[in-house]
């Protein structure tokens, strides 16, 4: 049973703050056979046709741009992610499961650096890109993986969720199969999602009145903060070691380039990201969005959580 106040109501749609979760979701939750019938066979089209996941949208176009988003990527959110994993992992811990990881660049990325990489893709279309790279996929949802694979659990050093969990219809289930497949003790999850409903969208949405541009029905059921994906992680045992954010999009719509509007302006506020963060050394940039994340400012949430000891 959820229940809190409604944030946004809409012909199509509710969202509550749920005071039984303790985050912002969808109410009604879609059900779960509405949900893989949507990945399994609509999700890659929307993407294709834009509007929706620009990331991986990119890296399926034209060759150069995927090629010059995923130098960004390699760069930037994958570098950071091996780096932390590195110094929060024991010597040696270099087995990873990317869950949900779509067109397998992150894992390509990872398998470059020496780790010991399989990842689990529901969609078609995204596991088999992944295969015709050369990866390991197993094309399944988390469940029918773990059902399916049962000396699977507690082997890997590292399991990743990269823009997954704002997309499940129970966080806490699927954090806690997420959980069996960690190594005891020292297994370590990687989380990203977005920051969502954070001051700066709201006092923007309030000034400029928009709708609330950050919502994506029915894909996106839940919505983030760090705070509240920090409960959630509590709530299954599970402390933060590291949390940062990236860079706070939002600033564009400040500064008069309203992407919200026209995707024409969006693919610029995209390049002008890519450009200032390539330019800055990983090291300030780190440490800047590392201080972003502590007002809660900043496009997305990365966290890194293990069990308490
Ligand atoms: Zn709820």
């Amino acid at each position: 049973m959820h229940k809190g106040k409604v944030v946004i109501k809409t012909d199509k749609y509710t969202i509550i703050d749920c005071e039984i979760c303790g985050f912002k979701h969808l109410d009604p939750i879609p059900t779960k056979e509405d949900m893989e019938k949507f990945y399994k066979r609509e999700y890659f089209d929307l993407v294709k046709k834009g509007g929706r996941a620009p990331e991986i949208r990119r890296l399926m176009n034209g060759e150069e741009e995927a090629r010059s988003e995923l130098k960004w990527l390699e760069s930037t959110l994958y570098n950071d992610i091996h780096v932390i994993l590195t110094k929060y992992l024991p010597k040696k811990a270099k087995e990873l499961c990317d869950i949900g990881c779509g067109t397998g660049n992150f894992l390509k990325y990872m398998s470059k650096k020496g780790w010991k990489c399989i990842g689990i893709e529901p969609s078609q279309e995204g596991s088999k890109i992944c295969t015709n790279l050369g990866l390991t996929i197993y094309p399944f949802t988390l469940k029918e993986f773990i059902d399916t694979y049962p000396n699977m659990k507690n082997t890997f050093d590292a399991v990743s969720l990269l823009d997954v969990l704002e997309h499940v219809s129970s966080p806490f289930d699927f954090l806690n199969d997420v959980k069996k497949l960690l190594k005891p003790h020292t297994g370590i999850i990687c989380i990203r999602v977005p920051n969502d409903f954070n001051k700066l969208q709201i006092y923007i949405q309030k000034k400029l009145r928009k709708t609330p541009w950050w919502v994506a029905v029915p894909e996106h059921i839940n919505y983030f903060n760090i705070t509240t994906l920090q409960k959630l992680l509590a709530s299954l045992g599970m402390d933060i070691v590291y949390k940062t954010t990236d860079f706070p999009m939002e600033f564009f719509l400040l500064m008069g380039y309203d992407y919200v509007k026209d995707s024409k302006i969006g693919s610029l506020c995209h390049n002008k990201r890519v450009k200032f963060e390539l330019f800055l050394p990983n090291v300030i940039r780190r440490n800047l969005y590392k201080v972003l994340a502590t007002i809660s400012i900043g496009r997305s949430c990365l966290v890194f959580a293990k069990v308490k000891s």
